[in-house]
């Protein structure tokens, strides 16, 4: 696993022939049916050298089987979707397609993106571990040296999660900037095309390509070029200092400011944010996500899409959602309950309003500067609770671009330690140039 980790773009690139057989040998080696991670239909088939058109020609790739691709099977790894033939590609296949990117296959995932653990896979770098989710598959296909990138999908943390447990890089870029034309939404106005590497300076060549405007993706907008680099990184002493991060972590916080102030940025600590604010906003989020998920796996409703039975005869509605029901697995059917008895008790439109002052605060905290936070606390690690996703939510409640990167190991867990800079509205090049530096630094 760690051996791929030292071949960049630019090392595979001289050397790419080679890499057919080590990755023909990856996948054969790690993916069987014990250990699903990929979905792979004909190796030789799409394993082929073409022209050099960009920075990442010829650089295999998988993909989250969140996004459609046409002809594949199984989407969303829902069993409502199992015999849907996919009929179109969607536009960041396409985009890798014309940059003549190798496309491997698609990724197993958490049932529709929901939920954090990553079903079916365990960590590469402690099996007792989960992987993370819900793009587990994309993670661990990059941690085990099966491609060099994958594309995954962040609506609450699913991309940085995965990443860090499994110590790459894991970018959730500024919302609307990477078309989402083609990908089963969640909470649409959370879901972000997210990617998972090992190195910040491969993922910004990546980004630099797919940051490009679609006419198909109503929600985008097109990536600002003119954002300035700021030599400020904000602290939350708060959350470090918190009875939720153990001292490994406080550690490698330390290697990290060490880093930061020989480089000549200004370290500020800041009080006024501690723990019960990003749990307050773990939960804003929980409930307005759960709300929009009622609304886009309605669909699914057995009628226009999803498993129907010919051998059953379907008397009335309730048969039918009887059957959706079987379908589908139980933290998916949780998440609508949960969406249900939310838009009973609150106003969706009133929270919406709190979420934008949330995003407005912030903004102006971090006007000049980036914040370094932690990605999961260990203690939530084995207690399996929503909160384990309490430091990545509030990246997609502001729609604000985040990156999370591995600092140090844990050898009390036997995984690796992550941090993920956050910034505002289209930060995300800078902020991968710092990781970059970071990267460059430790090698
Ligand atoms: N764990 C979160 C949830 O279940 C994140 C999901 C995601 O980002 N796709 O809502």
């Amino acid at each position: 696993m760690r051996k791929i980790h030292k071949y960049n773009f630019k090392t595979f690139i001289n050397y790419f022939k080679l890499f057919k057989n080590y990755f023909k040998f990856r996948i054969a080696k790690y993916n069987n049916n014990n250990f699903k991670v990929l979905e792979i239909h004909n190796f030789n088939k799409y394993y082929k050298f073409s022209k050099f058109k960009s920075s990442i020609s010829n650089i295999p790739y998988t993909i989250k089987n969140v996004f459609s691709k046409k002809g594949s099977l199984n989407l969303a790894n829902s069993r409502v979707l199992t015999n849907y033939i996919q009929f179109f590609n969607c536009t960041i296949y396409n985009i890798l397609k014309n940059n003549n990117c190798i496309f491997l296959g698609k990724n197993v995932l958490d049932e529709f993106a929901i939920g954090s653990y990553g079903t079916g896979v365990s960590n590469p770098w402690n099996s007792n571990i989960f992987a993370g989710g819900s793009s587990s598959g994309s993670a661990v296909s990059v941690s085990k040296g099966m491609c060099m990138f994958s594309i995954g999908s962040d609506t609450g943390g699913s991309v940085r999660l995965p990443a860090s447990l499994n110590g790459l890089v894991g970018l959730k870029p500024t919302y609307g900037t990477i078309s989402r034309y083609g990908m089963v939404s969640f909470a649409p106005t959370f879901d972000t095309v997210g990617i998972i590497c090992s190195y910040a300076d491969d993922l910004l060549n990546i980004i630099k390509k797919i940051q490009i405007k679609d006419k198909n993706d109503l929600t985008m907008t097109s990536f600002n070029n003119n954002v300035l680099k700021k030599r400020k990184i904000l602290i939350p002493y708060k959350v470090f200092n918190s009875r939720y991060i153990d001292y490994e972590t406080k550690n490698c916080l330390n290697k990290v400011i060490l880093f930061f102030l020989s480089n000549k940025y200004e370290v500020i600590y800041f009080k006024k944010v501690d723990n019960y604010f990003f749990k307050f906003s773990n939960s804003l989020y929980y409930v307005l996500s759960s709300i929009e998920s009622i609304s886009s796996l309605a669909r699914f409703d057995s009628i226009r899409y999803g498993y129907k039975s010919k051998k059953i005869i379907y008397k009335n509605i309730d048969d039918i959602y009887k059957i959706r029901d079987k379908y589908l697995s139980n933290s998916v059917i949780d998440r609508i309950n949960y969406g249900k008895i939310s838009l009973e008790k609150f106003n969706y439109f009133k929270l919406q309003k709190k979420r934008e002052f949330l995003k407005k605060k912030i903004k102006n905290y971090l006007k000049n500067c980036y914040t370094l936070l932690p990605v999961f606390s260990f203690k939530e690690l084995s207690s399996k609770t929503k909160n384990i996703d309490m430091y990545n939510t509030i990246a997609n409640l502001t729609g604000f671009p985040s990156v999370c990167f591995r600092v140090g190991y844990s050898l009390k867990m036997g995984i690796p330690i992550c941090f993920q800079i956050m910034g505002i509205d289209f930060d995300e090049r800078n902020i991968l140039d710092i990781i970059s530096s970071f990267q460059n630094e430790k090698v």
